[in-house]
């Protein structure tokens, strides 16, 4: 697997690096015992918080989705990941949002290879119109597997970008209450990048 730093452009994104929290943040409070960590992650990575090795059990609430997408507050009807998310904050006092892509995602490498049978209710158009479109006229120096390395954090920063455009999100990240995190697993490794927002790009923690 190619290790070399993809450099990103965080002004593609709505996203100030204040709303950001970081890895020490979000292990200074591991030691509670409430589910404070909601964790959105791939339908493909399996288990996912069982990649992470630092997560004592019960500290998060997983949802699992398509390439962990998210529609924006201004689309994405018929998708049911916006309740399911509204619901585990009316259940928990969740404190950090974890977007967790991962390398091997089959869905946006088909979806990078315009396969019609992966549209899935118009996801792969949102792709084409947001990540393909970000990556092929900020980063058209990628090519090959960086290439592809740039569409996978591209598309998890974009996934953030929707969820911060719902404003019972909003609220919580202005008053400071909820902490956000990008991550990004190594399917090979099981170690966790982490979008670092003021040097843009993702790290391993
Ligand atoms: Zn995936």
């Amino acid at each position: 697997m190619d290790t070399s730093v993809i450099s990103l452009d965080p002004a593609l994104h709505d996203l100030p690096s204040m709303y950001f929290g970081t890895a020490s943040d979000f292990l200074t409070s591991a030691k509670k015992t409430d589910t404070d960590t909601l964790m959105i992650a791939c339908s493909e990575q399996g288990s996912a918080p069982d990649n992470v090795s630092f997560a004592r059990p019960g500290r998060f609430y997983v949802l699992q989705h398509i390439a962990a997408s998210i529609p924006s507050a201004m689309g994405g009807n018929g998708n049911s990941v916006v309740p399911n998310i509204e619901f585990a904050f009316s259940q928990h006092d969740i404190k950090h949002v974890i977007l967790c892509g991962h390398l091997k995602c089959g869905v946006i490498r088909s979806w990078m290879n315009d396969r019609d049978d992966f549209d899935f209710r118009g996801m792969r158009t949102r792709f084409e119109q947001t990540t393909l479109r970000a990556v092929n006229q900020a980063y058209s120096r990628y090519s090959g597997e960086e290439r592809v390395k740039a569409m996978i954090y591209e598309y998890a920063l974009f996934q953030m970008d929707h969820l911060c455009s719902h404003p019972f999100i909003q609220d919580k990240i202005t008053s400071q209450e909820l902490r956000l995190h990008v991550w990004i697993v190594n399917d090979d490794t099981a170690r966790v990048s982490a979008y670092d927002p003021a040097r843009g790009c993702f790290a391993v923690i």
